[in-house]
């Protein structure tokens, strides 16, 4: 079976005689391009590449439908660094607050008057903080150690990606990493930062990304099989 390597996915190639255009296709089985059989592989690469924020989007779309939604509710059990930590909602009159022990996540609040979405919002806020702190202090220590700058470090919301570079070399992260394992994340770090030497995913680019991480694809396989539970 053929197969062509995306951002973060993997297109199985399905050649035919008859056909005479090019069809991607997103589905419960993964990625698939239907191409006509004499059409050169390069071109297919450069098709993928080009679609690559669409096929992002349709997968996190169909992972999300399969993975049960976040209800934010006592003993629920959620990931920091690729680790398990039980929830639990504890009535306070102060301020709404969270807390790490070694094996929960504690939620301080008005739990009579806070509606879900506000102990929801509450959780994620510390979740940015905790991603903030972490993704920078380890970018930017992944960058001495690789001798790559980036000109600066932003932690953001995004749906379907990981992180993204952008020419001026400013690197940003999906806080929602840090719910991942440290290697992987390191693996997305590492990955944003061998962007500032090459803006594309050129073998030329994934040889830089291995000088660094010679296990790489175990980290980037983790992604495409687990990124979905990150979301919250
Ligand atoms: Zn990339």
């Amino acid at each position: 079976m053929t197969t062509i390597q995306g951002d973060g996915f993997t297109v199985t190639i399905i050649k035919s005689k008859r056909r005479k255009t090019m069809a991607l296709k997103v589905d419960n089985k993964g990625v698939s391009a239907h191409i006509p059989s004499t059409l050169p592989l390069a071109t297919t690469q450069a098709f993928i590449n080009q679609r690559t924020s669409w096929i992002q989007k349709k997968l996190a779309q169909q992972q999300q439908r399969t993975v049960q939604e976040k209800q934010f509710e006592d003993g629920e059990v959620f990931l920091l660094l690729g680790e398990n930590y039980t929830l639990r909602l504890f009535q306070s009159d102060e301020k709404a607050l969270v807390k790490k022990t070694t094996s929960t996540i504690e939620f301080y609040g008005r739990l009579n008057k806070l509606s879900k979405p506000a102990i929801r919002a509450t959780i994620i806020d510390w979740y940015k903080q905790q991603a903030d702190g972490y993704l920078t202090a380890r970018t930017n220590w992944l960058s001495d150690v690789t001798s790559l700058q980036p000109i600066s470090i932003t932690i953001k919301s995004y749906k379907a990606r990981w992180g993204s570079c952008s020419i001026k070399g400013e690197i940003n992260f999906n806080w929602q990493l840090i719910q991942a394992p440290q290697d992987v994340i390191d693996y997305v770090i590492t990955h944003e930062l061998c962007h500032l030497t090459h803006h594309n995913h050129s073998p030329k680019f994934w040889f830089l990304v291995e000088q660094f991480m010679p296990d790489y694809k175990r980290h980037r396989q983790w992604l495409k099989n687990n990124g979905h539970k990150l979301a919250l």
